[in-house]
């Protein structure tokens, strides 16, 4: 059996303490399933400045390109806060994501049952929701050329950014989000501001033409701002959802807020050959250290990994499954701690986790 390299890129803050609960996990697998998974840790982040100087050495590019899956934790914190733009921890992220091609970001939001009361919106509002986004990564607001600032002689100053797609760009995202939706509910809606914006305008011609390919899955076209109230208001309406960076910033953000904790919640970042999974959720510098993280959002992400990177969808849905039951059993870190459940810390949660995962097989 081949083996499968993983990089693991725990980073700062939290990520130290959730990333090792998810690699515990992969281990069960490994074991329970005869699967060979190699594991390297690379620095990344703030780790990474301190230790190198810059958010992400040579070593780790290296590392990350000639593994087959990247296990993400979270980069940042106070600490480099007031580093200059190229040597903040998140360029670290950001290197990566172009390095490896990651045009594709996935970031479902699931209200999990039993959390439903954890929601800070009305449980016959949010019930039932479980939804992907999927966001265009590489392109958009974010990278768009001309991007810069002059400064005029009278004080004032002028500051540009440029929403900008090729019809290429907006093609492999729509293929993705498509593929996804198959393997969902077959609904997609393709979040645009066309009404306003030229680039949205093509954004909608390529998606409609590239649908023509999917007669199976159902699709719809949504101004962004009327999709942001969507969220708030019919939450179950959505499958999956298709947008442009910024967008797809703003609007995967308020979708996390639905399943009422940011430690619940995984991500995949695909594109290339190598995918990247990470919890959504950032460093938490307010508990980090503390050993009371909620490593869940890591741990799924580690299922992603086995879904989407190694082809292993089976043992990705016993992850899910060993998530629910011991969410049902009323384990809680304190993020989703309510009155008649059972706190536990972080690590007790990664062992409850593998203990039914381990029992699964
Ligand atoms: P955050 O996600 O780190 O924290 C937001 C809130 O959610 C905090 O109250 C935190 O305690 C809580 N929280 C987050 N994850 C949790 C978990 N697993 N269990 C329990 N509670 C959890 O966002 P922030 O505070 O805006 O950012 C903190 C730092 O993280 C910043 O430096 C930011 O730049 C960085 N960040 C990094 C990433 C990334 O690496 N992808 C993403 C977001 C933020």
């Amino acid at each position: 059996m081949s083996t499968h390299r993983i990089a693991v890129l725990a980073g700062d803050g939290i990520g130290q303490e959730v990333t090792p609960q998810a690699q515990k996990i992969l281990q069960v697998v490994a074991k329970a399933t005869g699967a060979s998974f190699e594991f390297e840790a690379g620095l990344v982040g703030g780790a990474a400045i301190d230790a190198t100087g810059g958010p992400i050495p040579e070593s780790t590019l290296r590392l990350a390109e000639q593994s087959d899956a990247i296990l993400f934790g979270a980069v940042g914190g106070p600490k480099w806060d007031d580093a200059p733009q190229e040597r903040r921890p998140e360029r670290g992220l950001l290197a990566l994501r172009k390095e490896l091609d990651l045009f594709a970001n996935l970031r479902p939001a699931r209200c999990f049952p039993m959390l439903v009361d954890s929601s800070p919106l009305k449980r016959s509002v949010v019930e039932g929701t479980d939804l992907m986004v999927v966001r265009e990564l590489t392109g958009g607001l974010y990278f768009g050329e001309p991007r810069g600032r002059e400064d005029f002689a009278d004080g004032g100053a002028r500051a540009v950014n440029t929403m900008a797609y090729t019809s290429r760009e907006i093609e492999r995202v729509a293929r993705a989000a498509f593929d996804v939706a198959m393997k969902r509910r077959k609904r997609l809606a393709s979040v645009d501001k066309a009404n306003v914006l030229i680039v949205s305008q093509l954004w909608r011609e390529v998606v409609t033409r590239v649908a023509k390919d999917y007669p199976q899955v159902q699709l719809e076209h949504v101004l962004v701002d009327n999709c942001a109230m969507a969220l708030v208001h019919t939450p179950t309406h959505f499958d999956t959802i298709v947008t442009e960076n910024t967008f797809g910033d703003i609007l995967s953000d308020e979708a996390a807020i639905l399943a009422g904790s940011m430690g619940m919640l995984p991500s995949a970042s695909l594109g290339g050959r190598v995918g990247l999974y990470e919890p959504v959720h950032g460093t938490a510098p307010d508990i980090a250290g503390q050993g009371i993280a909620n490593p869940i959002a890591a741990i799924l992400s580690a299922a992603m990994l086995l879904r989407y990177s190694l082809g292993r969808g089976g043992d990705a849905d016993r992850i899910d499954a060993a998530v629910l039951r011991v969410l049902e059993q009323g384990y809680r870190t304190r993020d989703v701690y309510a009155d008649g459940t059972t706190l536990v810390g972080t690590t007790e949660m990664g062992d409850l986790i593998a203990r039914e995962v381990e029992r699964s097989y």
